[in-house]
């Protein structure tokens, strides 16, 4: 019998945990548990990440980890426990489901189905943070191919096995050409070998509008981290079920399921809590492991106890609730109902493969890469663009000679416009005029010349061209 972790958490999670493997229990499915500890004891214990090093054994050995929710004490630098285990574990993939129970919860949108797969590993989450000046802090956005070409294959193999017929790319390509240029590239690309799923591609703030007007027009929506970390809330919220909402995170060797919301430290210990959003993510969970018996079974019991109204505090309502149920006796309708379907809540049917392996990356062959010129970035309090212009050009090179400055990404130097605000942040582009590849020691001969003219020096960045093609952004105005 295969074994898989699991933590009871804090707050109301052992009483949803305790919940959901009774049905399980009921329903014969065929698990073991591995219980270890994790969150609240174990920070105030002294340790700042939440968990034990024997706990990561049980996890990276059984691949599969059923959590409940914890409580991060506030303040003391604790780290939060999620987003470790996911970066740690090489979780790359979130997947939410947003599924509208109409009538019996209240949403504008009865007929809602769609699935969010959210980038889980990159983009401005890498934590990479620096102040550079007085007035100037930046995070780095990093996308990388295999991080890409991963999360769309995900898309598209979940769109097949589970039977969904459309896959839409969210990005920000107009504007960040590098980094959601790529990630819209790669979605082309991959796109192609599914000819029998439709796709396309929204910028992400008129996809975000169209999604909170009208979610009936999506089916599988696959976007970079940030992006998918607040569309997959507004999903769930438009959807009506926040609080019956599971989510998944799915690596090439572990994953994690986990309820949406959190520990709910004000009704801990009262029987009150609704267990149906980790009910919901053990069912993933069992579909993920190819368990699709018990996983569909399941399922269809819940949805049946949820149209015959029998409902927790959280979603009870007069007009659509028959009984209001405690957790427990909530958990006891479902194991009453294994084996039946719902009358008019749409059955669910088990997926065609729900066990979706990715190729091995291969990494390619190097392209053919110049090195074009240097942004110098400098840290200056005046305001004068022409004045810091003449002040660079006095460093240049035989090779690298001053051909535009931006302040915040805007052309000011030569040229630019009195209107400009400019903060103490100044990016100065240095180039070759015949346009042919320098050596890396031209930058080290022009870094020489900015200490001996006391020009301050916060970070560089090499313009390269990959292939013929320039791979850096112009200056806006340029
Ligand atoms: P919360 O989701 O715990 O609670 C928000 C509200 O929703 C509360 O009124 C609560 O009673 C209600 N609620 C939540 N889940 C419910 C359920 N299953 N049934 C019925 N009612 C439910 O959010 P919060 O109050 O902001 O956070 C409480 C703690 O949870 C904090 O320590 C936070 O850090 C933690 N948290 C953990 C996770 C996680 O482990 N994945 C996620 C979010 C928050």
């Amino acid at each position: 019998m295969k074994k898989i972790t699991i933590a009871k958490g804090d707050g109301i999670g052992p009483e949803i945990m305790d919940a959901v493997l009774e049905i399980f229990n009921s329903a014969n499915v065929p698990l073991e548990y591995d219980e270890i500890q994790i969150g609240e004891k174990v920070y105030l214990s002294g340790n700042t990440s939440g968990i034990e090093a024997s706990s990561w054994e049980s996890i990276r050995k059984n691949k599969i980890f059923l959590k409940a929710p914890i409580t991060t004490p506030q303040g003391g630098g604790y780290k939060s426990l999620n987003v470790t285990t996911r970066k740690a574990l090489g979780l790359f993939a979130n997947i939410r489901p947003c599924v509208s129970y109409a009538p019996y919860v209240a949403t504008k949108f009865p007929n809602m189905n769609v699935v969010i797969v959210r980038e889980n590993e990159e983009d401005l989450y890498a934590g990479i943070e620096h102040q550079q000046t007085d007035e100037v802090v930046q995070c780095l956005k990093l996308i990388s191919r295999p991080g890409c070409e991963k999360i769309v294959r995900y898309a598209f193999e979940y769109a097949k096995n589970y039977g969904r017929k459309k896959v839409t790319c969210f990005s920000k390509d107009n504007i960040m050409k590098q980094t959601d240029g790529l990630f819209h590239e790669v979605f082309k690309e991959i796109a192609k070998e599914y000819p029998e799923i439709e796709s396309n591609h929204m910028i992400i703030d008129i996809g975000t509008a169209f999604l909170a007007d009208n979610p009936d027009q999506f089916d599988v929506i696959v976007t970079l981290n940030l992006y998918g970390d607040i569309i997959s809330d507004v999903a769930a919220q438009i959807a009506g079920s926040v609080g019956l909402a599971g989510s998944v995170n799915i690596g090439l060797e572990c994953s994690m399921f986990e309820a949406i919301h959190g520990s709910a430290p004000d009704i801990a210990g009262q029987n009150k809590a609704n267990p149906s959003g980790l009910l919901q993510a053990a069912v993933s969970m069992l579909y993920h492991m190819g368990i699709n018996d018990k996983a569909t079974q399941i399922q269809n019991a819940w949805l049946k106890t949820i149209e015959d109204g029998y409902h927790t505090a959280d979603i009870y309502s007069k007009e659509f609730s028959k009984e209001l149920l405690g957790t427990k006796e909530f958990a006891e309708k479902i194991i009453e109902n294994l084996g039946q379907l719902p009358g008019q809540l749409q059955a669910v049917l088990p997926p065609k493969n729900a066990i979706i392996t990715l190729p091995v990356y291969n990494r390619k062959p190097r392209k053919e890469k110049k090195l074009l010129g240097v942004d110098v970035f400098v840290h200056w309090n005046g305001f004068d663009a022409n004045e810091i212009g003449n002040k660079l050009k006095s460093i240049e090179t035989d090779e690298l000679q001053l051909s535009m400055i931006t302040n915040r990404g805007i052309k000011v130097w030569p040229n630019g416009f009195d209107e400009t605000f400019c903060t103490d942040h100044w990016r100065c582009r240095f180039t070759n005029k015949q346009n042919i590849s320098i050596l890396p020691s031209e930058i080290i001969g022009l870094l020489n010349n900015a200490i001996l003219n006391e020009v301050e020096v916060i970070k560089t960045e090499n313009l390269y061209e990959f292939e013929g093609v320039k791979a850096f952004s112009m200056g806006q105005g340029q």
